[in-house]
């Protein structure tokens, strides 16, 4: 078996129906849940650093900490700094794997920051920390096998919703092939970033070959457009990575990719055979589960009609079951929305839908705190929405028996292809199904969140990403440059 041949295993994380982890996990959090964390630019040289400001937790308001953000001139010294890593391949992996051990060590800071400054629940949390080690480890095995050099200087830019994991992600994939990393964390988690970003230094990663950078979009700006900027690797929505491509295009070498991975349209397709348990079970996490801020996350539930009102009526009765809270509780299955723009945006949209008598149900949400309440909306088809909305906010449209095809043509046609759900007991629409759709990742009879590193490689296609997928094999080749074959005449 795999492990008679060594091979790497996921991290086991905690297991939170158990009374020893739980009292684990508080001791280890508590001191972390009154500190006053802080983030400024983590540079190979001299901060200048631009107006500091507070980092509020979006559950309650409170102070988690400050953030510095990164100054053009930090921009300009992390540029000069950066050397790629020029260690051999086991030193980069043994660097890399000894970080991961580093935060898993610090699991009670994590926890604590990833609900705080994040917004997350504590069993999103562990999912989180489990992630993002399984990444640095993952690639810590593959720059073994790597021939390929270095590009150079990577630009690594990460989303708030994954802010320990995709970030790790991304530096340990570019890290693991030798690059040197600017790392330019989302405005919403500089906190979270730093911590990493220091553990990452203990464990041996050289401070010239891993920089960060925190602050806004100008600050994106002002490392993509350096000509030395050899690579992009970006996490967040289609309009930020076609503004990036625009960038690259004007700034940067020819030859420069940009590894994005972006928004979705995901449906999900629950067919009259379907176990409607299973079903309602599935489509209560897909879509609620870290308040719907997954770009994986389900925004169309297409029902076969004549289960329609059955599947319609469990799932409502199973949204009450839903607790809404601060993330800091163990209770919390729906924490906040990540600020109160995301807010305010959602809650246009839900009023517009309200208008229109298309909302079916509405939880109610916490007064304070930028809660979203878990929303359900009546809509004709994929077609009719307008854009992802990153929340707990459900679509459902119907079909009849004979237009699953129109139903598959409908998601392709959205041009988005990240995620898909198909429950059916019918084997040949699994392959069928399977076949005509354009996207990444399709789960068939589960819920279709929480890509496995190794196993189950994450990364959609047209709108949705460029590929390779985060956690797979073709990953890590993305970061080396591929020698030119040149003829010999
Ligand atoms: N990998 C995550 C999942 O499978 C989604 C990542 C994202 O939201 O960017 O749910």
């Amino acid at each position: 078996g795999p492990a008679l041949f060594g091979a790497r295993k996921n991290a086991q994380g905690w297991d939170l129906t158990d009374a020893g982890d739980l009292a684990a996990i508080a001791t280890a959090r508590a001191p972390h849940l009154d500190r006053v964390f802080e983030a400024a630019p983590m540079l190979a040289g001299a901060v200048a650093g631009g107006a500091r400001h507070a980092v509020i937790n979006p559950a309650t308001g409170a102070l988690v900490g400050h953030c510095t953000p990164a100054a053009e001139a930090d921009v300009a010294t992390a540029l000069g700094a950066a050397q790629p890593w020029a260690a051999s391949a086991e030193t980069r992996a043994s660097a890399l794997r000894r970080a991961a051990d580093l935060y898993e060590e610090n699991f009670g800071a994590f926890f604590a920051l990833l609900a705080r400054e994040a917004g997350k629940s504590l069993a999103d949390a562990v999912a989180e920390l489990r992630e993002a080690v399984d990444f640095l480890r993952y690639y810590a095995d593959g720059a073994a096998g790597l021939t390929q050099p270095a590009r150079g200087i990577f630009a690594c830019i990460s989303p708030w919703n994954f802010p320990l994991a995709i970030f790790s992600g991304q530096i340990g994939a570019a890290l693991a092939a030798g690059n040197a990393v600017l790392a330019k964390p989302a405005p919403q988690t500089p906190l979270i970033a730093a911590l990493a970003v220091d553990l990452l230094w203990q464990a041996g990663v050289p401070a010239s070959a891993l920089q960060l950078l925190p602050g806004d979009g100008a600050v994106g700006g002002w490392i993509t457009r350096d000509p030395r900027i050899k690579g992009v690797a970006f996490t967040g929505s289609t309009e930020t990575a076609q503004k990036i491509r625009r960038v690259m295009a004007e700034f940067a070498d020819p030859t420069a990719p940009l590894i994005a991975e972006t928004g979705g349209l995901n449906a999900m397709l629950v067919d009259s055979t379907a176990l409607p348990e299973q079903a309602v079970r599935d489509i209560l996490a897909s879509s609620f589960q870290s308040a719907g801020q997954r770009c994986s996350a389900l925004r169309c539930l297409y029902v076969q009609e004549d289960v329609a009102h059955s599947v319609q009526d469990m799932l409502f009765g199973a949204m009450d079951e839903l607790t809404l809270g601060d993330p800091i509780d163990l209770a919390t299955d729906v924490g906040p929305v990540i600020d109160v723009q995301a807010q305010g945006g959602i809650l246009d949209y839900v009023a517009a839908a309200r208008a229109e008598g298309r909302v079916l149900r509405e939880m109610t949400a916490p007064a304070q705190g930028t809660f979203i309440a878990p929303t359900v909306i009546k809509v004709a088809g994929i077609a009719a929405m307008p854009r992802e909305i990153f929340g707990p906010v459900l679509h459902i449209a119907t079909f009849k028996a004979g237009e699953v095809d129109r139903v598959v043509q409908a998601v392709n046609a959205t041009g988005y292809g990240l995620t898909f759900g198909l429950h059916t007991r019918i084997d040949d629409r699994v392959q069928a199904v399977t076949e005509a759709l354009h996207v990444g990742n399709l789960y068939v009879n589960r819920n279709q969140i929480g890509a496995v590193v190794g196993s189950q490689p994450f990364g959609g296609e047209g709108l949705s990403g460029t590929g390779p997928k985060a956690g797979g094999p073709e990953y890590l080749l993305r970061f080396t440059a591929t020698p030119v074959e040149t003829s010999a005449d």
